[in-house]
């Protein structure tokens, strides 16, 4: 009984603690903090040259390679940029998850689960071996077989419809006009060969929805839509603000559509690399061959970063680092830090 007190002390004191110390990683500096880290970090990593440009696109072997910039986009809707931020960038397969996004608006977030998966392939984005491995076949809408398999749940009854809603669906959530790249869009429809035995395979499965030259080709216009970093993380920022968009107030998206998203980019939104992205970072991100990288960190922020040349898993290697950086100094990953954090 004596211990009474005691305990009921330490209880408050660990509650305080507790609190404190939420409260403490909760808060995000002033933006004008924010943006002189954006400022210092691109000048970090504005040396580095490691990775190279990917050869199965041809269009994308033109990028100009020393391309970089970083947007964050706040839940309050204000844009901080640092860099190469009004250059575009085809969005690749960053686009994939705000395509799942919608289906799961049109249908209901269960139709992901029921008719393409959720599983992370621990494969290349392209990867034929999955599809064979994985009953599901598709596996998940972030590889390239289930991008083609969501492409093809899209609600509307011609491909062309079905594209028309999804460009404005990209432009709504980007608050901005967007446009393909034709460019890309020539050469990922000339080329594309591996995307076209992908698309046959699952049709042959059972898990293909649509006529497969078809939905490649409505795929193929998604992957060339140029952004820019700012419109990207204006994308993100839906989703890090629960759904409703940041700079419109418009509910874009229902919070269990949100999560399903988040759930997704968490497990399989850098391929092969998300398990290192996880312990690093700590947060669900996508990324594209056109060298962005969107992240979200809910409740705050969105951050878009872009340059061209890859690591092996077709991940922008200064993206990744510039995102890796801002998350560490800022505190935001997910799951606790997962470095000692610096003092700033
Ligand atoms: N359009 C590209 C492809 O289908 C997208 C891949 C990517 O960005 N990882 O291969």
């Amino acid at each position: 009984m004596k211990l009474l007190p005691q305990i009921l002390g330490l209880s408050l004191l660990l509650v305080g603690f507790a609190a404190a110390r939420s409260a403490c990683a909760d808060e995000l500096p002033s933006a004008e903090a924010i943006q002189s880290l954006l400022e210092e970090i691109h000048a970090e990593l504005l040396p580095v040259n490691d990775g190279s440009l990917p050869d199965y696109i041809p269009a994308l072997q033109d990028a100009d390679a020393e391309l970089f910039a970083i947007s964050v986009v706040l839940v309050d809707g204000r844009t901080l940029s640092v860099g190469n931020s009004t250059d575009s960038f085809p969005i690749m397969s960053a686009a994939k998850p705000f395509t799942a996004a919608l289906v799961m608006k049109q249908h209901g977030r269960e139709i992901i689960r029921q008719k393409i998966g959720v599983e992370p392939t621990g494969a290349a984005f392209n990867s034929i071996e999955a599809i064979e491995m994985h009953p599901e076949r598709a596996v998940n809408p972030l590889v390239n077989a289930g991008a083609m398999a969501t492409v093809s749940l899209l609600g509307g009854d011609s491909a062309a419809t079905q594209w028309d809603e999804l460009l404005g669906w990209y432009q709504d959530l980007a608050n901005a006009e967007l446009k393909i790249n034709q460019q890309v869009y020539a050469s990922v429809s000339e080329t594309g060969f591996r995307n076209r035995a992908i698309a046959m395979l699952l049709y042959d499965y059972g898990r293909l929805y649509g006529d497969p030259e078809a939905v490649r080709d409505v795929y193929n216009r998604q992957s060339s839509v140029d952004v820019t970093t700012a419109q990207l993380a204006t994308m993100g920022a839906v989703l890090a603000n629960g759904g409703v968009h940041p700079q419109s107030g418009k509910r874009m998206l229902a919070a269990e559509e949100v999560s399903g998203v988040l759930a997704l980019m968490f497990m399989a939104g850098m391929y092969d690399g998300a398990g290192d992205w996880a312990w690093h970072v700590g947060l669900p991100a996508k990324s594209g061959v056109g060298g962005g990288i969107v992240a979200v960190v809910p409740g705050k922020l969105s951050i878009a970063a872009f340059s061209p040349r890859l690591d092996e898993h077709g991940n922008s290697v200064r993206a990744q680092r510039a995102i890796r950086m801002l998350s560490g100094r800022l505190q935001l990953g997910l799951l606790g830090p997962a470095e000692k954090p610096q003092s700033q």
